[in-house]
């Protein structure tokens, strides 16, 4: 006899990026959930996050079931091919670092307010607009409680609330290698290139332009420990002149922290997007990674979808492997990025001397030398890619280093110059 149970209550917290792609994802996939989606309307979205990567646009189709254009229509998107580095590192020159197969894989440009729009059309959940006050989770359930003082309990909740309120504690690591913790945002109309986001090395860090088809997004991302606002604020200006820019909506300053939570999961509560992890966005990295966390997240649904019981506390061992391949993904993704600004840029300031010799430092202390050993390995794997033939099959068989290819790390290696530095044996054979 088969015992009939009420289908597993979830609930996913957030309205932004990650609530909306998690929220979506389990109505299209897992439709036999009952589902509840939570936040709060007065508390705002990030709204930033217009990069993707090329496993995005699969993703979005398969949700929406819109093609190009209608998304084109929707979210004013631009297919991303690549994203062109300016003025970084020591051959002082501009380089590409593609998807692969070059020209034939991209991911979009996105509006990310559009795109939480699109996404609620996608999803199907008991939807409640109120502030939650507390999460108590014990691995098996999660009770909310709300600032008017109801309660809710769930067998399993995605938490997509955005940056953790503080930082300062065994929760979470603080991702150190990250040179940067600022940005200044700004808009300007739409300009025809448009197949790569451009990532301008400046005096005092770096700007992204990403074109959409209604408006470019200007994101200047700099450390506000060596400069201030008001430098910022000239630097974005003179660059806004040299392109002929004339911006038009208000500054935005954003700080945000480079962390990864230790514990992603417990058995009851998924934490997800910025609330989980952040590291900057010189590689477009957050929705990749948010991506990989609802794929992680999908084997465990699946599993629940399937087995025909009450929900029970699952295995520590199955939530230690969880978190720890959650975990390497963001540390793995903030070494590669790290690793761009290992040649410094063709500025000789305060910022680009901190940003490179950092990176050495930060490296130095890191005490995970296992992790290290294979990043340096993707660096020499890097150094020998033939480049006409590791762009397409043969290369595709290689597993990814946090998302990344040594295609990705031919690119940025001799991009940046690494590569044809004379000690780059010594580079390669550090000792840990
Ligand atoms: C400068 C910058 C540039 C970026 N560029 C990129 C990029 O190019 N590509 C990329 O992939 N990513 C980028 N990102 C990352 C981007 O922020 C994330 O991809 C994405 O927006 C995820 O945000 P989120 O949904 O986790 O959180 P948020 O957008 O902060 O959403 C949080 C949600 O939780 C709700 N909420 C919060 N607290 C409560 C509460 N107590 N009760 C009820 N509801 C609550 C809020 O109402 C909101 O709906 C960038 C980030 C920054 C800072």
């Amino acid at each position: 006899m088969i015992a009939n149970f009420k289908p597993l209550k979830i609930a996913v917290i957030g309205g932004g990026t990650a609530g909306c792609m998690t929220a979506a994802h389990i109505t299209k996939y897992f439709p036999n959930f009952d589902l509840y989606h939570i936040y709060d309307s007065r508390i705002p979205t990030i709204g930033v996050g217009e990069g993707t990567q090329a496993n995005f646009p699969q993703w979005l189709e398969s949700i929406t079931g819109l093609k190009f254009n209608e998304l084109q229509t929707r979210c004013n998107i631009t297919r991303k091919f690549a994203i062109q580095f300016e003025n970084w590192g020591s051959n002082n020159k501009q380089f590409i670092h593609n998807f692969y197969p070059i020209k034939e894989a991209y991911g979009y440009h996105i509006s990310a307010d559009k795109l939480a729009e699109l996404l609620k059309d996608h999803i199907s959940a008991t939807h409640i607009d109120k502030k939650i006050i507390e999460l108590k989770s014990d691995g098996v359930a999660v009770n909310i409680t709300f600032e008017d003082d109801t309660e809710l309990e769930f067998d399993l909740v995605f938490d997509a609330s955005g940056f953790p309120k503080s930082l300062d504690n065994d929760e979470y690591k603080n991702i150190s290698v990250i040179p940067t913790d600022s940005a200044l945002i700004r808009r300007g109309s739409a300009v025809d290139f448009n197949w790569a986001t451009r990532s301008v090395a400046r005096p005092y860090g770096w700007i992204f332009i990403i074109p959409l088809t209604s408006h470019t997004s200007y994101g200047y991302i700099y450390n506000s420990s060596i400069n201030s606002r008001d430098e910022i604020e000239w630097d974005l200006s003179q660059f806004l002149e040299e392109e002929n820019v004339t911006p038009y909506n208000e500054s935005k300053h954003l700080k945000f922290p480079n962390f990864s939570c230790r514990t992603f999961f417990n058995g009851s509560l998924f934490k997800i997007g910025n609330c989980a992890s952040f590291i900057e966005p010189l590689e477009a990295t957050a929705i990749g990674i948010l991506h990989a966390q609802i794929s992680y997240a999908s084997e465990y649904l699946k599993y629940l979808a399937k087995s025909n019981s009450p929900k029970q506390k699952i295995d520590e061992s199955i939530i230690n492997t969880f978190n720890e391949l959650l975990f390497q993904i963001v540390s793995k993704a903030s070494l590669f990025v790290g690793w761009h600004y290992a040649k410094g840029s063709c500025f000789n300031t305060d910022f680009w001397h901190f940003a490179q010799s950092n990176f050495e430092q930060e490296l130095d202390k890191s005490v995970d030398t296992k992790l290290l050993g294979k990043f340096e390995s993707y660096i020499q794997a890097g150094s020998e890619v033939n480049y006409f033939l590791s762009f397409g099959k043969l290369n595709s068989s290689i597993k990814p280093f946090g998302g990344f290819r040594p295609a990705s790390f031919y690119e940025i290696g001799t991009g940046i110059g690494y590569y044809s530095s004379t000690n780059k044996n010594q580079q390669l054979a550090r000792q840990h």
